[in-house]
């Protein structure tokens, strides 16, 4: 039996995560997957029932399950809590206890919604790539960090550091997605510059003898943040440290143009992942019915294909968010000039329908 654990969250977090199940059960029936769901407390909910963003139930039943979907947590409601006990706290300590290093984020932009990207749309059209960013080590926890004074003079610093074990396992994991898409892997690193970088390079040559099918390229982290804006086609899988995954992970989610279609996904060794959409839980649009469910649906999409190894299941939902795009229905944040695009602007429950009527005339 395959499980997975559910976590709605705040704000809309309940709204989309609700679509994303009647997706997840339609393809489960489909499929015959025998995926079994339960939803538990997290975020600002759990703090308000539980007093905790993530009560010790929630933690064990996330540590057993194959899989975690994630709608968003936090909210303005919080933002007085103890700073130990807001949402967001929550999320970082799951993500910790779980050992969720390798941050999965894909670029793709239907081209359906090439207009809107801030790129012209011959450069977007169709652009599905994968951003790999280690999330557990390297500049931003690296020791010694603080600020002193050196010499009579307030200096600041921080550490970037990188174990070979901790290389070791990224570069597997990028390894390992390339092997499920076109097989090219780019790793970026600052070679010239860093002897962090130097030993990258080497381990990830090195992790990369064991696969001799996926083609190996290596580029300067500069020189990929121009490549991302002037031809971000020609990517396939990136894998990198976590400051510059940060960075170019967040420029390669504006080349699609909205955050409400964008899926993410935190992988342990094991393969065991939480899936979530890269937006947080929109509190501006709450309990209106209006926010877009597709990043929610696609990280479900995700989830099939990266913990629960279900391509199939992973495919028919992506051909499903294309053919309602295709048939020209837009939630309203992906709407554009809807008056003269010819589309038709629905609402988060008809965007959940459309979905799952794609994926029954597909079946
Ligand atoms: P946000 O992503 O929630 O919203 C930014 C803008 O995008 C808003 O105008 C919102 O209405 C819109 N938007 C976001 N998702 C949308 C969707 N699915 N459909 C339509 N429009 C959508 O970012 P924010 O406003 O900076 O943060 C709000 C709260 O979310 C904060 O408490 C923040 O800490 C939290 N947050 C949580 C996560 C997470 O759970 N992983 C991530 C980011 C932010």
């Amino acid at each position: 039996m395959t499980s997975v654990a559910v976590l709605s969250g705040d704000g809309i977090g309940p709204e989309i995560v609700h679509q994303a199940m009647r997706v997840l059960d339609a393809v489960n029936t489909q499929h015959k997957l025998g995926i079994e769901t339960a939803e538990h407390a997290f975020g600002g909910a759990a703090y308000d029932a539980h007093g905790t963003p993530l009560p010790d139930a929630t933690l064990a039943a996330c540590r057993n399950a194959n899989a975690i979907l994630l709608g968003s947590v936090g909210g303005p409601k919080y933002d007085e809590a103890p700073r130990e006990l807001r949402p967001e706290r929550g999320l970082l300590r799951l993500r910790a206890e779980l050992d969720l290093f390798a941050n999965l984020r894909p670029a793709m932009l239907f081209p359906e919604l090439a207009n809107a990207s801030s790129l012209k749309p011959e450069l977007v059209a169709g652009l599905d790539m994968m951003i790999l960013r280690e999330l557990t080590s390297g500049l931003y926890f690296g020791e010694p960090r603080g600020i002193e004074v050196r010499k009579g003079v307030r200096t600041g610093f921080n550490t970037m550091v990188y174990s070979e074990p901790e290389i070791e396992r990224i570069a597997i994991r990028g390894f390992e997605i390339a092997m499920q898409r076109s097989r090219r892997l780019c790793s970026v690193d600052k070679m010239n510059v860093l002897e962090v970088s130097e030993l990258w390079r080497e381990v990830v040559e090195r992790v990369g003898q064991a696969y001799p099918e996926v083609e190996l390229s290596h580029m300067y982290v500069d020189n990929a943040a121009m490549q991302l804006v002037r031809a971000p086609k020609q990517f396939d899988v990136i894998v990198t440290g976590n400051i510059f995954g940060d960075i170019l992970s967040d420029a390669a989610a504006m080349l699609t143009g909205s955050i409400g279609m964008l899926p993410s996904a935190s992988l342990d060794s094991n393969g065991k992942g939480m899936y979530e959409p890269i937006h947080g839980s929109a509190p501006d649009i709450a309990g209106q019915g209006i926010a877009n469910p597709l990043a929610t649906i696609l990280s479900v999409s995700m989830m099939l294909r990266y913990s629960l190894r279900q391509p199939g299941a992973a495919d028919a939902i992506n051909a499903a968010v294309s053919s309602v795009l295709s048939q020209g229905l837009r939630c309203q944040d992906i709407a554009g000039d809807a008056d003269t695009q010819n589309i038709t602007v629905v609402n988060t429950s008809a965007m959940g329908d459309a979905v799952l009527n794609a994926l029954k005339a597909s079946a």
